[in-house]
């Protein structure tokens, strides 16, 4: 089913990121369990598998050709990460993260940035192997919810933009970020205009590590995906030239383009976590002995089994229609992707709970590598919106003019 109705292309890319994945990556993961627990984060993973994945043509897809990137046919895009993401996730969750951000903010850029920065940006990506990117929303006060139909000044993002002079002053700090503590550059929205909302009033930045006034605050030791170093960052006074800005402020609305990709890949990795998770369970079964026979000859292993392999069977077909309708530009992208991704966390969460109890008591050990995989599908329950905000997005979506209107005071 995974293979069905792809591409030559997409086929051959799929076989040489499995290639990578099944040679480098699984024999790095499974040899070296204690790895994603050094609490060092530099050092968790080792440089030679961002290389790797350089090597095999998977680090910059959504960077232009022009730049030396990997750029994929538009019209299937979409599709082709979904593909990619979810073979890298069979390999590792956390690895999956650090890629795919470079994918989605690469496709950002290319919309929205100035061409001078661009020139200036695209190359270095491309050239150097460990450079990383990241998307900064999240604060304190205000995540998934933001994209509720709460578009009042009080929702708004306390992190301020503020043009002084030919520079934009930024104050603020940014919460949960994927790559926060080790990217390279960085794509901000702050607050730019606060008597209106925040679909009115948000405004996007690059923000190139380094600069003034902007502190990595800490990493964030995670529950799953931990090759990926998820960070805090704070913003005192960071000034970044007038032409750093990417969006004035309507940066919200532009940034579907990031997020109707990147909720694809969100549920294509989570699909990689659950078939590494039946993968695995399936070998386990057929060759583990409990009461004198394999455990597959057991009929509630079978039934288990059964239940595993049919919701992820459910997830790849949504997900194929759901990446297709993104690919398309179709008028219901916008809530088959937020469907998708929703959908992927709860099931393969249950897929993972079936794996773990499938393997027993060798499934809560650290050095047999089951329960990691649930650890992984737990963080997906959270990332890009949490299940419930996601539900309301999508009803938002197809009800706009009732559940997509404010409920607060009239005005
Ligand atoms: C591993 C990881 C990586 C991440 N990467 C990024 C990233 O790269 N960039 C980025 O910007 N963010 C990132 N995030 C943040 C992520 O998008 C948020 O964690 C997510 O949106 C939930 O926000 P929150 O954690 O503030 O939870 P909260 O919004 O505080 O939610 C807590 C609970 O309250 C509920 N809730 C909140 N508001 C409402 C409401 N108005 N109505 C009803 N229920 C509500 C939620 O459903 C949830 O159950 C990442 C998070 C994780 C875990």
């Amino acid at each position: 089913m995974s293979q069905r109705g792809l591409s030559e292309e997409q086929r051959l890319m799929r076989q040489s990121c499995r290639d990578f994945v099944d040679d480098v990556v699984i024999p790095f993961i499974r040899g070296n369990w204690q790895r994603e627990w050094n609490m060092v984060p530099e050092e968790r993973l080792p440089p030679e598998i961002l290389e790797g994945a350089q090597k095999v043509g998977i680090r910059t897809l959504g960077v232009p050709e022009e730049f030396g990137g990997v750029e994929l046919d538009k019209a299937t895009e979409t599709q082709t990460f979904a593909i990619i993401a979810e073979e890298i996730a069979r390999g590792d969750s956390g690895l999956s993260d650090k890629l795919v951000q470079i994918w989605k903010v690469s496709v950002l850029l290319r919309n929205v940035a100035p061409r001078h920065l661009q020139e200036l940006w695209f190359p270095r990506i491309v050239k150097e192997p460990g450079f990383l990117l990241a998307h900064c929303l999240t604060e304190p006060r205000g995540a998934s919810d933001r994209w509720l139909p709460y578009n009042a000044p009080e929702a708004a993002m306390q992190t301020r933009g503020v043009l002084k002079g030919d520079q934009w002053v930024i104050n603020g700090r940014k919460q949960f970020i994927s790559n926060g503590y080790d990217a390279s550059l960085f794509v901000v929205y702050a607050n730019s205009n606060p008597k209106v909302g925040m679909l009115q009033g948000t405004s996007s930045f690059l923000v190139p590590r380094g600069t003034p006034g902007l502190t990595i605050a800490r990493c964030n030791e995670t529950l799953g995906g931990r090759f990926m170093n998820n960070g805090e960052l704070v913003f005192e006074d960071c000034r970044v030239p007038a032409d750093h800005l990417l969006v004035e402020n309507d940066a919200l609305g532009k940034a579907g383009i990031y997020f109707r990709p990147g909720k694809i890949i969100q549920a294509s990795k989570n699909l990689g976590v659950g078939m590494a998770a039946f993968e695995r369970t399936a070998d386990y079964v057929q060759n583990y002995v409990q009461g004198g026979r394999i455990l597959i000859k057991h009929q509630a292993v079978a039934l288990r089994l059964a239940d595993m392999a049919t919701r992820l069977a459910a997830v790849r077909s949504l997900l194929r229609e759901a990446a297709r309708a993104v690919d398309e530009r179709a008028p219901d992208a916008d809530y088959l992707c937020n469907m998708v991704k929703v959908f992927a966390s709860e099931e393969v969460f249950k897929v993972t709970q079936h794996a773990m109890e499938l393997h027993g008591g060798n499934g809560v050990m650290l050095d047999f590598g089951i329960e990691k995989l649930v650890r992984d599908a737990a963080v997906f329950l959270h990332m890009d919106a949490t299940v419930d905000i996601s539900r309301f997005k999508i009803i938002k979506s197809m009800f706009p003019h009732t559940a997509g209107a404010y409920a607060g005071p009239e005005n």
